[in-house]
This record gives structure tokens, C-alpha cells and sequence, in this order.
């Protein structure tokens, strides 16, 4: 899967400011753990960056490279500030999504994993109408992990292990969300997604077709049941539950309302 990480604010921008910390800079690090810890112990994710470190960038020069790369999805990274008065983390998705649309199954299970990790105030999951989430094509989330300019937050990232705290939540977040494989594990698949089963083999590659541009990975395969072929709309085999059933709500939107699991 194709990961496009969105450290926020850069170069001109510093984003939030307070106790001599930029947001700029502590979404910075927590980005470049994200993607050290994804490139080191995963094997099927690529990860793109939406800047440097020191570079600036728009917001639409942002969303238009991860809509032309094709991601799975747009994870923005941010800290909050509130004159001091707020803190905690939270996160964001777009918000004309339903509860239960595909991007909101994800946050729920990513929030989970980072609001435990970062040992912040749990402030809960949110919507809003920001750019990243509004102009991107794929399920877009953006996380608020503490509040730069509360001197409780603002301690804890002065320290490493908050660093490496935050950015394992966020890993383990898309793990699970995602049914990332963890490099050198012999996972066993176990479960996949029918999502029809055709005579015809052209019904077949129309609805893969329609996923496809759905951004939902399915194949056509044939199989041979009581003297007949039957040509089969399926995802890949996912190691747990929890990720097909989040994916087979994402068919289920395309209006594929018949999908279903089976278990392999
Ligand atoms: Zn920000």
C-alpha cells in the first residue's frame, strides 16, 4: 500500500509555536519515526513525503502530488495550540464522511493506537473541513498530537521516547486498519471478500473495474464449482478480521450491499 505522509507547516510556515518548540519541527520528527519505522519492519508499504525538512510547501501543491501518486491514504501530521489552555490529542477526517464510511473505520481503529501510545489527554475523534481532507481522493486523516504551547504537552516532547511513543501508535494504528504484514512474519491469510461471483466473465472484470476506481484492491479469479466456472470478484487474503470487515464496508459503499467474508 502506498502511504503519503503530510508533516504540516514547513519552511516560511512554523504552524503552532510555544515553550521554544516550532510544530514544524515536532511534526518533522514524529514523521521521519513514521516512516523509518514503516520502511524497517514492513514490507508492503511505500511512503512518500510531502516535504523536506526544512522545505515549504502549499497545501494544494500537497494534495495534488498524493492524488496523482495514487495513495491508499493521506496522513497528516500536526500539533495543536490553543493559547495554553487546551490539551490532549485528536484527529480529524473530513466532515461530510458518514460514521460508518470507510475513512471513519479507519480512524477509529488508528485513534485508538495513538491516543494510547501518546500518553496525551484522549480529546477524541473529530471532523472538520480542512484542505488535506477535503481535495485529497483517497481516505485522508489528520492527527493533533498534543498541544505545543501547554507546558504538559509541550514537556513531553521535549523527550525522544515521546517522539517513538507517538510514531508507534500511528505505525501499529495502520497495521491494524490496514492489515499491514510485518516483514519476515509468516502470516497465515485468513480471511477475503467475495464481492460476486459471475458466469460471465466480462460482469466480472465490470465490477472489479468499478472497485478499482473505488480505490479497493480486487482481482478476478476463476474457480471451478459443480462443473461450472465461476468467475469471482475478491480482495486479497487479509490476516485479520478486523481489517476485511473494514474493507467489505468500503465495497458495501460502492453499493455492492451482497459482499461478503469468507474465511480461507
Ligand atoms: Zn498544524
Amino acid at each position: 500500500m502506498k502511504i503519503y505522509l503530510d508533516p504540516g507547516h514547513g519552511g516560511n510556515d512554523p504552524g503552532a509555536v510555544g515553550h521554544g518548540l516550532t510544530e514544524k519541527e515536532v511534526v518533522w520528527t514524529i514523521t521521519t519515526h513514521i516512516t523509518s519505522l514503516l520502511q524497517n519492519n514492513y514490507g508492503d508499504v511505500k511512503v512518500k513525503m510531502s516535504r523536506s525538512q526544512y522545505e515549504g510547501r502549499s497545501l494544494a501543491a500537497r494534495t495534488k502530488e498524493a492524488n496523482s501518486w495514487k495513495a491508499d491514504l493521506f496522513l497528516s501530521i500536526h500539533c495543536n495550540a490553543s493559547g495554553g489552555m487546551g490539551n490532549g490529542y485528536e484527529d480529524f477526517i473530513y466532515h461530510q464522511l458518514a460514521p460508518w464510511s470507510r475513512t471513519a473505520g479507519i480512524q477509529q481503529v488508528m485513534h485508538k493506537e495513538i491516543s494510547k501510545a501518546a500518553g496525551l489527554r484522549d480529546r477524541g475523534s473529530k471532523s472538520a473541513d480542512f484542505h488535506v481532507l477535503r481535495e485529497t481522493n483517497m481516505p485522508a486523516l489528520l492527527t493533533e498530537n498534543g498541544f505545543i504551547d501547554h507546558p504538559g504537552d509541550a514537556a513531553k516532547m521535549r523527550t525522544n521516547e515521546w517522539y517513538r511513543q507517538v510514531a508507534e501508535g500511528h505505525v501499529l494504528g495502520l497495521e491494524k486498519a490496514f492489515s499491514l504484514n510485518k516483514k519476515g512474519s509468516t502470516s497465515k491469510d485468513k480471511y477475503l471478500i467475495i464481492a460476486g461471483s459471475f458466469h460471465n466473465k466480462e460482469y466480472a472484470q465490470l465490477l472489479s473495474a468499478t472497485l478499482h476506481k473505488a480505490s479497493i484492491n480486487v482481482s478476478v479469479s476463476k474457480v471451478h464449482i459443480q462443473g461450472r466456472n465461476w468467475y469471482r470478484v475478491q480482495t486479497p487474503a487479509f490476516p485479520k478480521r478486523l481489517a476485511a470487515e473494514m474493507h467489505l464496508q468500503g465495497i458495501k459503499e460502492c453499493g455492492i450491499k451482497d459482499a461478503y467474508i469468507i474465511q480461507v
